[in-house]
Parts: C-alpha cells; structure tokens; sequence
C-alpha cells in the first residue's frame, strides 16, 4: 500500500500557515489539521474553569476532563471542546494572551503530539504548527517554515480581528504577536525551530496564490 503523504507546516505567530494549510488540503483533497487549536482549545478550558495556571498538578489532572474533537466542514476545521463548538471563541485575546504558557508544558504537549500522530497514520493531511516537522511527524514528506515581516503579519492579524467586531489595537496584537515568538522559540519543550529538512517561506511580499503555487511545487514529487 502507498504511504500516505504529509505536510507538515510550522512557522512564527500569524504568519498565514492555516490560511496556506487550508488552501492546500482543498487543493489536493487533503486533511486539515489546525494543531494550534487543540492548544487554544486546551487553554479556553483552563480559563473557563479559572484553573491557576501556575499550579501544574490541576493542569495535568484536567487532561482527563478534555475531550478534542474535529469536524471539518468546507476546509475549515472547527473543534470541539467537550462537544461544544468553539472555533470563534479560541481565537479571541484571552486565549492568546494564555495559550503559549500552556503549550509549553510537558504533559500537554505529549497528550497533544499522541493525537495529532494518530491522526496522520493513515490519511493524507496538512498540518501546521510549531513543532509538526521535527516532533510529530519528522518523516513529513514536505515540510515547509514559514516567517514573515512581524509588523505585516501583525497588520494581517488586526485585519482578521477587526472583520469579526474584536476590539482590539494594532499595538495590543504586535505585542502578544511578539511575545508568543519568544514563549515559542524560547521554551524547553519542543520550542519551535526549524527542521533541517523543511523549505523556508517567507511571506511577507507574496500573495496567497504564490504561496500556494510554492507548496504545491514541492510537493509534486509525491503526488504522482
Ligand atoms: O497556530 P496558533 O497561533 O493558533 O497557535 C497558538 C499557540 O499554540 C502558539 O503560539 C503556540 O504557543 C502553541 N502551539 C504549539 N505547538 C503547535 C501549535 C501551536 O506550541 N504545534
């Protein structure tokens, strides 16, 4: 039987790698997976439940009490948290503001990798990420990194808020922006790097149809 192909794309805060990730999958008939959102999901769950973010041991006890689920309408993925659809309420400033300080714990991050590996056994999917190509799946037949100008994506992202009635400043989205970078880049536990192997993409002065043209350039070889 034929391996099944996988993309994995990671890359900085709000560089379009969902936007490219999803454009993809639809291209190809793929999977996609928005791993971000299984750790957005996660620190939605921590908020509503006021669990003190400093105390590990709750943290890890809660695992047990969070079921991720996704269901992919249209190429968008929408998750599930507990069987509730929470796709808008993740992307909101509280769950920015916390979720890098939850995804650098270990016991998360390992809950997290075993079902996102599960997922990619047997399908053809694109996932993106921070550590997709060096801890989930290292043997990624493309892999592509993704960086861009951090004041063009913080612009991209402001633009992506305010379309939704978010109050929220362009300054406020720079700073968390740069700060998820450095939480990141910086933590112990699988900080995002780039693979050896992956292809870097800047973005900053291409258009999605470029980015999209890109990927699907490389990934020719695996396509036959
Ligand atoms: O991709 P997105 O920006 O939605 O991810 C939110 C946060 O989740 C990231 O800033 C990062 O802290 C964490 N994350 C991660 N590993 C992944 C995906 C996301 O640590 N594979």
């Amino acid at each position: 039987m034929k391996k099944n192909v996988v993309v994995a794309i990671d890359g900085y805060s709000s560089c379009g790698k969902s936007t490219l990730a999803k454009a993809l999958a639809k291209k190809l008939h793929f999977i996609y997976v928005d791993s971000g959102a299984m750790y957005r999901a996660v620190t939605l769950y921590f908020l509503r439940n006021q669990t003190d973010l400093h105390q590990h041991d709750l943290i890890i006890d809660a695992l047990d009490h969070i079921d991720l689920n996704f269901h992919s309408r249209d190429y968008q993925s929408h998750i599930l948290l507990n069987g509730e659809e929470v796709s808008e309420e993740i992307r909101q400033m509280p769950v920015s503001e916390n979720v890098s300080k939850i995804a650098s714990i270990k016991e998360i991050r390992q809950a997290m990798v075993k079902q996102q590996q599960k997922m990619g056994r047997s399908k053809n999917m694109v996932m993106d990420g921070r550590d997709i190509g060096t801890v989930v799946f290292p043997d990624a037949q493309v892999k592509l990194f993704m960086t861009a100008d951090p004041k063009i994506r913080a612009e991209r992202r402001y633009k992506e808020l305010k379309a939704k009635g978010e109050e929220v400043s362009l300054e406020e989205i720079f700073e968390n922006i740069a700060h998820r970078d450095y939480q990141d880049t910086t933590r112990q536990e699988s900080p995002l790097i780039r693979a050896e192997d992956a292809i870097i993409l800047d973005n900053t002065n291409l258009t999605e149809t470029e980015q999209l043209d890109f990927a699907i350039e490389n990934l020719k070889p695996y396509l036959v």
